[in-house]
């Protein structure tokens, strides 16, 4: 199949490649020069969509995935799907889902989860959201990216899951994070902390998976001086993301706007821009010693 790809980050880079590396003829183009391993290196958007069956975007946010549908959409090819994978509002990707239908393209919306490890390894999950038939069409690119694709119903559902899902994930990663620092008050252990709730009620894969203290569970961004993996700024702009839709939505989602303002003090005001989104246990124990 013909690709295009638009927009080769942390995330784009290693999805374009491995497309590639799947047999797939892919067209890469990104604002920065980035480019990807097997990927054809295009002047600019246009160029790169001209010819191809599926348009991948894979962006900052919403504003410049808006911006970069007004130069793509008149410059790809009849009934050619346009397939975006960033975390953007569900307003933007519904707006150019109808921009796309309007021009005659299909259109899904498909973030992701996983993050670059799950890039690299093939091993995302696409939660999508648009038409059966552009989902069949893509389907064969999200098990060569990915090990799973939900299809979530319309355009904007498959936005409308990762906010909500990474809403849980900003709300648990807090309350595991200030639960280790009241456990460290109460003089218990890290391990025994970890061994206890990782099997017990308060399990979630902030704890299991990704757990925020160094040298204890499973390696993660917490044994490597919390580099990101999945840096605090990011999970600030997905609750600033979840908040707007329950604000249009009038969804009352109380924990959601306390992980935001917790996420937002951390990144703005105490240093935690360009850390883990973990690196919250720190955060909460050097406040406690206080
Ligand atoms: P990134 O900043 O590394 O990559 C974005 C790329 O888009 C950059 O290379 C940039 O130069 C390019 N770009 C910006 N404007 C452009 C334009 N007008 N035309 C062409 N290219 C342009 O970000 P990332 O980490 O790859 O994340 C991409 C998206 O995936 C974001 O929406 C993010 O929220 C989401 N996401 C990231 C992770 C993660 O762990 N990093 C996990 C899940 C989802």
């Amino acid at each position: 199949m013909k690709i295009a790809f638009i927009g080769l980050g942390n995330m784009g880079a290693p999805m374009a490649a491995n497309l590639a590396k799947a047999g797939h003829t892919v067209t890469g183009f990104d604002v920065a020069g980035a480019t990807a391993e097997g990927v054809a290196q295009a002047g600019s958007g246009p160029e790169a969509v001209a010819e191809a069956e599926v348009v991948i975007t894979m962006l900052p946010n919403g504003a410049i995935l808006r911006s970069v549908a007004d130069e793509i959409i008149p410059a790809m090819a009849p009934g050619a799907v346009l397939l975006d994978c960033s975390t953007v509002d569900v307003d933007s990707a519904r707006a150019v889902a109808d921009q796309a239908a309007a021009a005659g393209l299909g259109a899904l919306d498909a973030p992701v989860s996983g993050g670059i490890g799950g890039a690299a390894g093939g091993t995302l999950t696409f939660m999508v959201g648009g038409s059966e038939e552009a989902f069949a069409k893509a389907k064969p690119l999200f098990d060569i990216m990915g090990q799973k694709a939900v299809h979530c119903g319309p355009s904007g559902n498959g936005q409308a899951a990762k906010i909500c899902n990474n809403m849980i994930l900003g709300v648990t990663m807090i309350a595991t994070c200030e639960a280790f620092a009241l456990a460290d008050k109460l003089g218990l252990s890290r391990e025994a902390m970890f061994d206890v709730v990782s099997t017990s009620s308060g399990s979630s894969w902030s704890m299991n998976t990704y757990c925020p203290a160094p040298g204890v569970g499973p390696t993660s961004p917490a044994d490597n001086g919390y580099k990101p993996g999945f840096a605090a700024e990011l999970m600030l702009k997905d609750l600033g993301l979840s908040q707007q839709a329950a604000e249009t939505a009038d969804a009352d989602t109380p924990m959601g706007q306390r992980a935001l303002e917790l996420y937002r003090s951390f990144v703005e005001d105490e240093g935690g821009k360009g850390r883990d989104f973990s690196a919250m246990l720190p955060r909460f124990s050097d406040r406690s010693r206080g």
